[in-house]
């Protein structure tokens, strides 16, 4: 049920009632389950036929000596392409599960971090980006560990990948009473006021973004979001075009007290 109650206030501003009217959402609610069922079991049905295109792809050009050279090359692109609709079923997936699948607990920050800065270091070096972090371990936080590694992993790339060659991704932490920061700072390119909102909506992505050719399909922060905000945590920007970003996530530090 959805509530929304108004005060009735007379002409002198004294209180004179309420309305409150409660909405039964339990049509949206199932609707929405079912839409992220549907996407979720239709990209989960194109995996199988895309591995299959890109392994026998890979077979054939193992052997490449006996291609002419046109022929590897077009297969190369091909095979490039169908790795990237992979990624993108991959990401649309775990778009319909983020906010369903989430299971908190009482989780070390400061572990989760440094897993991700390990599975980030290829991709790190490859671009000549300095990785480091300043936290404090451990971090103890109320987070479902996978997804939550699954949105510092997700922050970790894209600093790493809007970020020219030489330059700097840090993760800090600060905790407050009841709950607890990680922010991850870059860099790179930056993103403009109006943008830093937009950069949360599924699809969208800067034309910053999109004139440097840097690949990507704008789904990676929108499953970020749902999965900090189905654990009632909030994440911001704060960054400005050429000036680089940070992207701090609030999580609780508590679960709810036990029940007696
Ligand atoms: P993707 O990176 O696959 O396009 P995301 O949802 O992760 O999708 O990001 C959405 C858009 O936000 C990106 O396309 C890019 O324009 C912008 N963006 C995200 N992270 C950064 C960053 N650290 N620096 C600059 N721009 C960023």
């Amino acid at each position: 049920v959805s509530t929304a109650a108004r005060p009735l206030v007379d002409e002198d501003g004294g209180f004179n009632g309420a309305v409150v009217v409660y909405t039964d959402v339990t049509g949206w609610v199932e609707a929405l389950a079912a839409n992220q069922e549907l996407v979720s079991n239709v990209s989960h049905e194109f995996k199988t036929p895309l591995n299959s295109i890109i392994g026998n792809i890979d077979l054939v050009l193992d052997d490449a000596g006996g291609l002419p050279p046109q022929v590897a090359h077009r297969l190369r692109v091909v095979q490039r392409n169908a790795e990237r609709l992979l990624a993108l079923v991959a990401d649309l997936s775990a778009s319909a599960s983020a906010a369903l699948n989430v299971h908190p607990k009482r989780t070390d920050l400061a572990s989760l971090v440094e897993t991700t800065l390990g599975s980030a270091q290829a991709q790190a070096e490859r671009a000549h980006i300095q990785l480091s972090a300043d936290v404090p371990s451990p971090l103890w936080a109320y987070a479902d560990p996978l997804r939550i590694g699954q949105a510092l992993d997700n922050l970790v790339s894209n600093a790493i990948k809007y970020s020219p060659d030489g330059g700097t991704v840090s993760i800090s932490a600060r905790a407050g009473g009841d709950w607890v920061q990680l922010s991850v700072s870059d860099t790179g390119m930056g993103i403009s006021r109006e943008d830093s909102t937009r950069v949360f909506k599924r699809f969208f992505r800067t034309e910053a973004a999109q004139k440097a050719s840097i690949s990507g399909a704008g789904l990676g922060l929108s499953i970020t979001k749902m999965i900090v905000e189905g654990h009632g945590g909030t994440i911001t920007c704060e960054s400005g075009q050429g000036k680089g970003s940070t992207f701090t996530v609030t999580l609780p530090a508590d679960g709810p007290p036990p029940s007696f």
